[in-house]
């Protein structure tokens, strides 16, 4: 057995207190070698699951009311706590998921910049978004209330993180970051598949909350499975909304408990999608070799263990398409398998490859290498026609890992009729000249309806994080289509709105007070008031 650390406990961290669990052990394996990793991580039972839940519950208030300086410090300060043990988290990562060093380093850095980033939108305060309306005694028919509205955070949070992001989608990932933005304290449910690195992340930001001098109980981190201490999470009463990144099966079961509950709260879960390509005629005029290397590129990257990997591409029937699938086969065969998440992961893709090359109608275009580890399986990419998909829906199903599918389309209506029978997704992707905009411009209104982000002429792997990225789309792609689990507006997902009818002014909280303490770009009386100062402006 090896550690790459001598720090770890093993143990969950309960608002604060580092805390053995009663329930069983488990430990990471590293994929690449199939070796255990130390230390024993201990499970909670469901008894000891509520004393975070617990203090989460007593730390909203104070936390939901924080000033946005105090509040802003507290995430560059989980940031700059994850930076000090970058090398120890990056080690530990790649021991336990396989992926190369150079990956999780821009990832860590994806991780810090976004929290980052909400600390930013906490300093200039969009997001509580303000509206004012003064008293109208003398309206006619009826005098108007003086009126104020400002959006308050939800209540603990429940955080599922995935396997394939460590730290961008896991203990102080997107979700995370966002419902700490919004006030809410978040209790993580750790991912078994990095424990280790759960630990350490979850060390940087309990630090980063007794160092701001916060409620403990604003961040927990719990280890224990899915389908008891996960599941006891969700229906905890003092859970108010659920942050969920991983499969579909998990998501709609979480989907499913709480809307079961007593008192159902929203999921807010992303989960399943294959990401189409839609490669039009113009597109083949150009560098085909070009594009064939990009796909390929794009869906082997990370193994394809990547929630907007390519898992579809449309390409013209006839000369130029099989010119097109010509390369990717040429592509293809520089590409060696890398070593998967998990074992069960691999088994998973195994299984997923195995069924689609099973489908009457479905041939192989062509295979990679294998990886020299254990579960780092040859890419594949499989071919069929728009009946075969039209009529299967075991070719709409996401299979996770470097594996996809090309269906040659024979018209623009044939295109668009398998498009409209497309699940919902993350992401569209066009390939397109000057000369494909009038078919472009018929497929982007069904897209629209279809996915959170459309592409030109890229790839749809990398995500940026920003104010007007949306990593997002209709089910199964996520739970919920109107909102994002990447970028800023993330933020909402935890919030709603009050509104303060006559209140005495010495009792409005500050963002709604008449002097605007907070500086506060605000809505008074149906116009935007922008803010007096742009200190807190985000760049
Ligand atoms: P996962 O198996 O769904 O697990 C994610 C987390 O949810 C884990 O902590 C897991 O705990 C928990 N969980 C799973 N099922 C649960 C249930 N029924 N009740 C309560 N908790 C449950 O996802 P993963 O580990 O990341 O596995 C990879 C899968 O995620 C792939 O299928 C891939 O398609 C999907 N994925 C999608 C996206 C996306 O953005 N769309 C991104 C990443 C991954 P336990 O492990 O302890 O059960």
């Amino acid at each position: 057995m090896t550690t790459t650390t001598t720090t770890l406990t093993g143990h969950s961290i309960l608002a604060g207190r580092e805390v053995p669990g009663a329930g069983g052990t488990t430990r990471a394996v590293d994929p690449a070698t199939g070796e255990h990793l130390g230390p024993a991580y201990t499970l909670l039972d469901e008894a000891q699951l509520a004393e975070a839940t617990a203090a989460a519950e007593e730390a909203s208030a104070s936390f939901g009311d924080l000033d946005p300086q105090a509040h802003a410090g507290f995430l560059e300060r989980i940031a700059a706590n994850i930076e000090a043990v970058a090398g120890e988290l990056v080690e530990r990562a790649g021991a336990e998921t396989g992926l190369p060093a150079a990956r999780l380093n821009g990832e860590l850095a994806r991780t810090t910049g976004q929290l980052r980033l909400f600390a930013s939108v906490v300093r200039q305060g969009d997001h509580r978004g303000v509206r004012v309306e003064h008293a109208l005694p003398d309206r006619t028919p009826l005098p108007r209330p003086d009126l104020r509205q400002r959006k308050v955070p939800l209540g603990p949070v429940a955080v599922f993180g995935a396997s394939n992001f460590p730290f961008a989608f896991s203990t102080a990932g997107g979700d995370t970051a966002s419902a700490l933005a919004a006030g809410c304290p978040v209790v993580f449910k750790a991912h078994n598949a990095h424990p280790g690195t759960g630990e350490l992340v979850g060390r940087a930001v309990t630090d980063a909350v007794a160092a701001c001098g916060l409620h403990p109980g604003v961040f927990s981190l719990v280890y224990g499975p899915g389908a008891s201490i996960g599941q006891a999470l969700v229906r905890d009463p003092r859970i108010t909304a659920v942050g969920f990144t991983g499969s579909r099966a998990g998501g709609t079961a979480l989907m499913a408990t709480a809307a079961a509950r007593p008192v159902p709260i929203p999921v807010y879960a992303e989960m399943s999608s294959i990401n189409p390509v839609v490669v039009l005629e113009g597109a083949l005029r150009g560098d085909v070799e070009a594009l064939a290397r990009g796909y390929v590129a794009s869906l082997t990257g990370s193994s394809g263990q990547l929630c907007t990997a390519p898992g579809l591409l449309f390409v013209p029937a006839g000369e130029t398409g099989e010119a097109f699938l010509a390369a990717v086969e040429r592509a293809l065969a520089d590409a060696a398998g890398q070593t998967m998440l998990t074992p069960g992961i691999a088994g998973s893709w195994r299984e997923g490859v195995d069924a689609l090359g099973a489908q009457e109608g479905v041939g192989v275009v062509a295979r990679g290498a294998e990886g020299s580890t254990q579960h780092a399986p040859a890419p594949v990419v499989f071919e069929s026609d728009v009946p075969t998909f039209r009529a299967n829906p075991v070719l709409q199903e996401e299979i996770f890992g470097a594996a996809s599918l090309v269906i040659r389309y024979r018209s623009p209506e044939e295109l668009l009729g398998a498009v409209r029978r497309m699940e919902g997704q993350l992401t569209a992707t066009l390939h397109l000249a000057e000369e494909d905009h009038p078919i472009a411009a018929a497929l982007l209104p069904v897209l629209e309806r279809k996915v959170g982000r459309i592409l030109a002429n890229g790839w749809p792997t990398g995500v940026d994080v920003g104010e007007a990225m949306v990593h997002g789309g209709p089910f199964p792609a996520t739970s919920d289509a109107r909102t994002t689990s990447v970028g800023t507006l993330a933020i909402e997902r935890f919030l709603r709105p009050v509104a303060y009818q006559n209140l005495p002014g010495d009792l409005l909280p500050p963002p709604v007070q008449e002097a605007n303490p907070w500086h506060l770009t605000r809505r008074v009386d149906g116009r935007l008031q922008p803010a007096e100062h742009t200190e807190g402006d985000r760049a």
